[in-house]
C-alpha cells in the first residue's frame, strides 16, 4: 500500500466493539509466553491473544515437513516456568503439546482467538488507545478492538509462504517444486529423485528424514554452513533422573550449564574462531572419514557464529551421507531445465522433486498496516529501544528473541520487563509510554538494526532497511547477547528520560 492510501484508510478509525488493557499479537511460544507471565505478574489485566491460524503453535504449526524439529534445546527453548522433561531436541508435535500444558494449566484458552488477522492498528493520542482492525479468515467479517497496550508476538518471518529465489527456467522443470514452510500432504518421495537447495537447519532437518524413502536425495548448496553434532540427550539430566531430583530442579540445572557451555562458546568463537573452526569440522570428519571433500562442502568463508549454528542431533545428517542415502553437491545453480538443475560448473543434476529450503520472507510487525494518529508508521524511521521497543510508538512492546541463544529466553526476559513498565505506569497513574532519544543521544550516529560484521543470515540483509535503526549506546541497540540483558533487563530504570509518560 502506498503512503497516500494508507493515509486514506486510516481517514476514518471504526469504533472499537470490545476493549481490552493488553492485545498480544499471536498464539506462538512467545504469545503464549507472554501471556503465562500477564496472568501470574498481573492477575486482573483484561486481555486477548489474536492468532491468524487455526490453533497455537505459530512456527511449530506452520512447519510440517518431515523431521521438523528444535535445533536448540528445549530447556533454554522451553520457558523458564515450566520444566522440559524429554530430550533436549523436540518434534514440533513435541513443542506444541508443551505449550498445549501451559495453556490449560494457567487456563489461557480462553483469551485466545484464533482465524483473527490484524490488518491495521492505529494509535489514537486523543483516547491514547490502539484500535485493531482484524479479519476472520473463515467468514471475512470485520473484527474491531481497543487495547491499552499492543504486545507484539509475531514472529520474525511470514507465515503464508516461505522464500524462493527466482531461478532461470524455473517453469521449464517439468517436476515438482516445494518450499518446505508449505510442505503439501500429497508429496510422494517413493522413489523419487530429490534435490534440496539449501544447507541450513532446515536443509539438515529435512534429508535424512526423507533419505530413506526417495530413489536419492542430493543437498546442492551455494557455500557450506557450519554444524555441531552430539547426542540427542543431556547426561547431567540423565543423572539427576535417577537421582529422583525434581524435575522444576533438573530443568533449572540443566537450563545453567547449556546457558554457561553456550556462553563459553560464543566468546570462543571470537578469540578464538580457528580452533573453534577445527572443531566443528573435526566432528564432521570423524564420521565422514579421512577421504570425504570437507573443505569443499562442509567449510564455510565466515567464522563461527555470523550466521547461526544448526545442531545435527545424533549427526543423523552426516550418518545419510556416509551410507550412500544422501549426498552433497556444492555448485552454484546456472538455471532450471525440464529434468533437473543445471550447475554453473556444467554439472546437471536430474530431478523429480526439487524442494526450496531458502529461507524465509522477512515480516516484522505481522504485515500490520501501522498509524499514528492515522499518519501511517514506518518503523525504519524509528530507533529501537533495547530491540523490544521504538522511538514515537506509545504503549508497544515487540517480542524478537536471540538468534544465538534459544528464542524464548528473550520472551520470558521481554515479558518481564513489559509486566514491570505496566505495573510502573499504573502505579504512576499515567496512560501513555513512548521512547524518546534523550537530550544526549540527538547526534547519535544512527546505524543498520544489526552489525552485519557480527551477525548476517541473508534473511536479514535483504531487508534490513525496513527495520529499526540502531544507535550507538545499549539503550537504542539490540543486542544479541543474552548473557548482558539477562542482567541489563531487570535493571532497566523505568524513570529513565528515555521513557516519556503522560
Ligand atoms: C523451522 C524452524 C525451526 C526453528 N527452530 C528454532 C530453535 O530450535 N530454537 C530457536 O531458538 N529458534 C528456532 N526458530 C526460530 C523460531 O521462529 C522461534 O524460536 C519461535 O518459535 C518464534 O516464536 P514466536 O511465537 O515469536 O513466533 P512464531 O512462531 O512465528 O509465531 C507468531 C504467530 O503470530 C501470528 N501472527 C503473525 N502476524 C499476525 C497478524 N497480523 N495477526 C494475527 N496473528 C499473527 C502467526 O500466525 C504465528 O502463529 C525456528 C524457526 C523455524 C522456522
Amino acid at each position: 500500500m502506498n503512503v497516500e492510501a494508507a493515509r486514506r484508510t486510516f481517514a476514518s478509525v471504526p469504533q472499537a466493539t470490545e476493549h481490552f488493557d493488553v492485545l498480544i499479537v499471536g498464539a506462538g511460544i512467545s504469545g503464549i509466553g507472554s501471556a503465562y507471565h500477564l496472568t501470574t505478574k498481573m492477575p486482573g489485566t483484561s486481555f486477548v491473544i489474536l492468532e491468524t491460524q487455526e490453533t497455537f503453535g505459530g512456527t511449530w504449526l506452520t512447519h510440517k515437513y518431515p523431521g521438523i524439529r528444535s535445533d536448540s534445546d528445549l530447556h533454554t527453548f522451553g520457558y523458564s516456568f515450566k520444566p522440559w522433561v524429554g530430550p533436549p531436541i523436540a518434534t514440533a508435535a513435541e513443542i506444541r503439546a508443551y505449550m498445549g500444558e501451559v495453556i490449560a494449566e494457567n487456563d489461557l484458552a480462553k483469551h485466545i482467538r484464533y482465524k483473527h488477522r490484524i490488518l491495521k492498528a492505529n494509535w489514537s493520542s486523543e483516547e491514547n488507545l490502539w484500535t485493531i482492525e482484524a479479519e476472520k479468515t473463515d467468514s471475512g467479517e470485520k473484527v474491531v478492538i481497543s487495547a491499552n497496550f499492543l504486545w507484539m508476538c509475531q514472529g520474525y518471518y511470514r507465515h503464508s509462504e516461505g522464500y524462493t529465489p527466482e531461478w532461470e527456467g524455473m517453469k521449464d522443470f517439468k517436476g515438482r517444486i516445494v518450499h518446505p514452510q508449505v510442505w503439501p500432504d500429497d508429496l510422494v518421495l517413493e522413489g523419487k529423485q530429490v534435490v534440496v537447495i539449501g544447507s541450513g537447519a532446515t536443509a539438515a532437518t529435512l534429508i535424512p528424514n526423507i533419505a530413506d524413502q526417495c530413489a536419492d536425495v542430493t543437498m546442492l548448496q551455494r557455500s557450506p554452513t557450519y554444524f555441531r553434532l552430539g547426542r540427542n540427550a543431556i547426561e547431567l539430566a540423565e543423572q539427576l533422573r535417577q537421582l529422583q531430583v525434581k524435575e522444576e530442579w533438573i530443568h533449572e540445572i540443566v537450563r545453567r550449564k547449556i546457558l554457561f557451555e553456550q556462553d563459553t562458546f560464543t566468546k570462543r568463537c571470537i578469540s578464538e574462531p580457528e580452533q573453534v573452526k577445527t572443531e566443528l569440522l573435526g566432528q564432521i570428519s570423524a564420521v565422514l572419514g579421512p577421504d570425504y571433500d570437507i573443505a569443499t562442502h562442509f567449510t564455510p568463508s565466515y567464522r563461527p557464529w555470523r550466521q547461526r549454528i544448526a545442531f545435527v542431533p545424533d549427526a543423523d545428517l552426516f550418518h545419510g551421507i556416509k551410507s550412500g542415502k544422501a549426498s552433497v553437491v556444492t555448485d552454484e545453480i546456472d538455471r532450471f531445465t525440464e529434468t533437473g538443475i543445471l550447475l554453473k560448473s556444467g554439472q546437471s543434476l536430474e530431478a523429480d522433486i526439487i524442494v526450496t529450503a531458502t529461507g524465509f520472507n522477512l515480516c516484522i510487525l505481522g504485515d500490520i498496516a501501522f498509524a499514528i494518529d492515522g499518519k501511517p508508521l514506518d518503523f525504519a524511521d524509528t530507533v529501537t529501544y533495547r530491540g523490544m521497543m521504538f522511538t514515537g510508538v506509545p504503549n508497544m512492546a515487540w517480542v524478537f528473541g536471540y538468534f544465538r541463544a534459544s528464542w524464548t529466553l528473550r520472551t520470558d526476559l521481554v515479558a518481564d520487563f513489559v509486566c514491570r513498565l505496566l505495573t510502573h505506569m499504573k502505579t504512576k497513574g499515567v496512560k501513555k509510554v513512548v521512547p524518546a532519544l534523550r537530550p544526549e543521544d540527538h547526534n547519535m550516529p544512527l546505524l543498520s538494526w544489526i552489525d552485519p560484521e557480527n551477525f548476517n543470515p541473508n534473511y536479514l540483509m535483504r531487508d534490513m532497511h525496513l527495520l529499526p535503526k540502531r544507535g550507538d549506546k545499549p539503550e537504542w541497540q539490540h543486542s544479541q547477547d543474552y548473557w548482558a540483558e539477562k542482567d541489563q533487563f531487570p535493571a532497566i530504570d523505568l524513570d529513565d528520560k528515555a521513557f516519556v509518560y503522560s
